[in-house]
């Protein structure tokens, strides 16, 4: 699908629950939010129905998100079902890491193409602070799987916030003798990120330049989204960063995002889309209809500096997936 402002949209990021094991500061509440009945969250089948609606308008690659995916019982059944569509090229997923130990088989079994873990810091006091759960042995557990499942595309998802440099200078060391990415994500003014202490790119490379020397651009493309990438001297493993605030990439947005009750959102930062579910009742023509519609409206870029957009997303990010 070619968008209004001629940009290819072959992503969709589908989250499957709003529903999370952990509580990371600038994603939820402590409280949690009001879950969605389950009658509201999209089936499988449906989902699948849609997902070959999107394939037939050129959509090739879906990353499943949440909430946290892995809560979602029949995941990896899903993973199959999606992954036999003719014409699908990579179904990827990201997730919190604190349930892959105990998944990852049955993932790889399906056919999962790349995990993405999300972990801010390898110390547990700073874990349980962050995530507000104190589930950081399983995470590593989990991630140390994924390590050792071969030809696995695993990346490392840090959000970089004021006062880690420990963090990002630890997790950055994973990629030294590792074919494994570590990225770093700006925080998003979006939901909670409204309210936390973002850091620039700038600032996390000065940090990681400081101990491990230069960073240097690698070219190559190493996922389906916005990050850029760089080698540091003697690393096996690529750094990355997603640096929407310091350099907003709208111009090469190459996405949508599916809530999992089945709204379609067409920019992360504004309530704009289609309200899928209400048209399952109805055939395929009217649904693929209404994504052309949708995607024919996707605004040219966010706004993130701009205190008061129009149609400004009121969702959290654990409702929207990131
Ligand atoms: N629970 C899964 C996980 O954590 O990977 C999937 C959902 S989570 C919303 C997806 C990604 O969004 C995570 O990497 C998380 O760190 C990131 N994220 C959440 N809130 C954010 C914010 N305000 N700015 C930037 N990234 C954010
Ligand atoms: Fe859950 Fe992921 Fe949000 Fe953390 S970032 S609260 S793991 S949805």
């Amino acid at each position: 699908m070619i968008d209004s402002f001629g940009r290819n949209i072959d992503y969709l990021r589908i989250s499957v629950t709003d529903r999370c094991s952990l509580r990371c500061t600038y994603c939820m509440p402590e409280e949690g939010v009001e879950w969605l009945p389950h009658t509201e969250i999209l089936r499988y089948e449906d989902l699948l129905r849609i997902c070959r609606i999107f394939v037939s308008l050129g959509i090739t690659k879906f990353k499943l998100t949440g909430g946290e995916p892995l809560v979602r019982k029949g995941l990896a059944d899903f993973i199959r079902s999606l992954r036999k569509i003719d014409g699908v090229q990579s179904v990827t997923l990201t997730t919190n890491g604190v349930d892959l130990k105990n998944q990852l088989p049955a993932l790889l079994d399906a056919g999962i193409d790349g995990i993405n873990l999300s972990l801010d810091t390898l110390d547990a006091a700073r874990f349980a602070e962050r995530t507000r759960r104190d589930c950081l042995p399983q995470v590593l557990e989990g991630l140390n799987a994924a390590l050792a499942a071969p030809g696995l595309n695993l990346k490392i998802n840090c959000v970089s916030m004021a006062g880690a440099e420990d963090d990002w200078i630890a997790l950055a060391a994973l990629a030294r003798d590792r074919a494994l990415t570590v990225r770093f994500i700006e925080l998003m003014p979006i939901g909670l990120g409204q309210g936390g202490t973002p850091c620039t790119e700038a600032e996390v490379s000065a940090a990681l330049e400081r101990v491990y020397g230069p960073l240097t651009p690698y070219d190559t493309p190493l996922g389906n989204g916005p990050a850029h990438y760089c080698s540091l001297p003697d690393f096996t493993g690529k750094i990355g960063f997603i640096s929407a605030v310091s350099h907003q990439f709208c111009d090469r947005c190459n996405r949508v995002r599916l809530t999992a009750s089945g709204y379609l959102k067409t920019c992360l930062q504004y309530d704009v889309g289609a309200a899928l579910a209400p048209l399952l009742a109805e055939p395929d023509d009217v649904i693929r209809a209404a994504i052309e519609d949708a995607v024919s409206r996707k605004p040219v870029s966010h706004q993130f500096t701009n205190p008061a957009p129009e149609h400004r997303e009121g969702r959290i990010m654990s409702q929207i997936g990131g």
